[in-house]
């Protein structure tokens, strides 16, 4: 029996030992080659986008010929005033790749040796790039629809196995719905919502599908509105789970990869930043079968293509002093993602 491709040496391309080990000048080196990866790593100004631009080595900055300003491989990303190595960055950027199910910022910050703070922000980042380059994906060709409630975490009442469960209605206004597009062989495009419904299923389905989609739902009415724009087919999951090709099991298997990494590593998300979590989860889940070096390159791309986080730059800072949780979250730092 062949070996799945995950198992094979050509699913591993990457390894945190080789980044790690790097010296500061080879991560210079990588972070060129990621920035500017149409001219091999040379540097282009990024005030005018003059590719004549000289070294100045003592100050690990460069100037350009034809406007005289300065630069550093990080101006106008989202690691602007990087405080931390090169290297800890592509560090970050490896283990987030490895991480199939997510990674907290707890675990990066134990890893790395930086600060849960500095690590929390970091991730994020990461999350708006991915967040940025996907967010106008259109699906096309056979597409499965589902959605599925995260968040809103309400504590049990301390009175046992026999006690009175928690309230059903109270946990549900809090939990926000994840209304996932997924076409066959394509991307994963998720949408947060306030609950799976007609109005909602519309919005979402008229901004990322294209007209001529086939779309595979299961039988939750808010699906119906659908057969007037799209072929539909529909599969009833009381009954079975697929039925020759019409299925929604790619959808699932997003969900459960949410699922894991919300039970698992993020134990509760902050529903101001679910949608963040939603793509990050669509990026690993559409990157599930490409080698780990391709993802970390590419996600080293985005990150150095995406302009500075105006959303995550100096975030602690903005934060009244003392307090050391978002705005909108209850619970401390564990409820935005970081724990574990
Ligand atoms: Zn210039």
């Amino acid at each position: 029996m062949p070996l799945h491709f995950l198992k094979t040496a050509k699913a591993r391309t990457l390894s945190v030992k080789r980044v790690m080990r790097m010296t500061e000048e080879e991560a210079v080196a990588e972070f060129q080659k990621l920035r500017w990866p149409d001219t091999n790593g040379e540097p282009v100004c990024p005030h005018c986008d003059c590719p004549r631009c000289y070294n100045i080595r003592t100050r690990k900055i460069f100037k350009c010929s034809a406007c005289r300003k300065t630069f550093s491989v990080t101006s106008g990303t989202i690691f602007h005033s990087a405080k931390l190595e090169l290297r800890d960055y592509l560090g970050v950027i490896a283990l987030f790749v490895n991480a199939v199910k997510g990674i907290s910022a707890l675990q990066i910050s134990r890893d790395i040796g930086i600060s849960y703070k500095a690590a929390f922000v970091l991730l994020h980042k990461l999350r708006e790039s991915i967040d940025h380059a996907r967010n106008g994906l259109k699906l096309g060709g056979e597409v499965e629809i589902d959605g599925a409630y995260y968040g809103g975490h309400v504590r049990p009442p301390n009175t046992g196995r026999e006690g009175k469960r928690p309230d059903a209605k109270t946990a549900k206004t809090r939990k926000q719905c994840v209304l996932t597009m997924v076409a066959r062989g394509g991307a994963t495009v998720p949408v947060v919502v306030r609950s799976e419904n007609t109005e909602e299923v519309l919005a979402a389905t008229a901004k990322h599908l294209l007209p001529d989609t086939k779309v595979y739902a299961d039988e939750h009415g808010s699906y119906d509105a659908l057969h007037a724009r799209y072929e539909m087919h529909r599969i009833n999951h009381r009954l079975k789970y697929a039925e020759g090709d019409v299925s929604t099991n790619q959808a699932e298997s997003f969900h459960s990869r949410m699922r894991r990494g919300e039970i698992g590593q993020y134990h509760r998300i902050s529903g101001r930043l679910l949608h963040r979590y939603a793509f990050e989860m669509a990026y690993r889940s559409d990157r599930r079968r490409v080698d780990n070096g391709a993802t970390y390159t590419e996600l080293g791309q985005m990150a150095l293509s995406h302009p500075v986080s105006r959303e995550w730059k100096g975030y602690w800072q903005k934060r009244a002093p003392g307090i050391d949780k978002p705005p909108g979250v209850s619970g401390g730092a564990a409820a935005t993602g970081g724990a574990c």
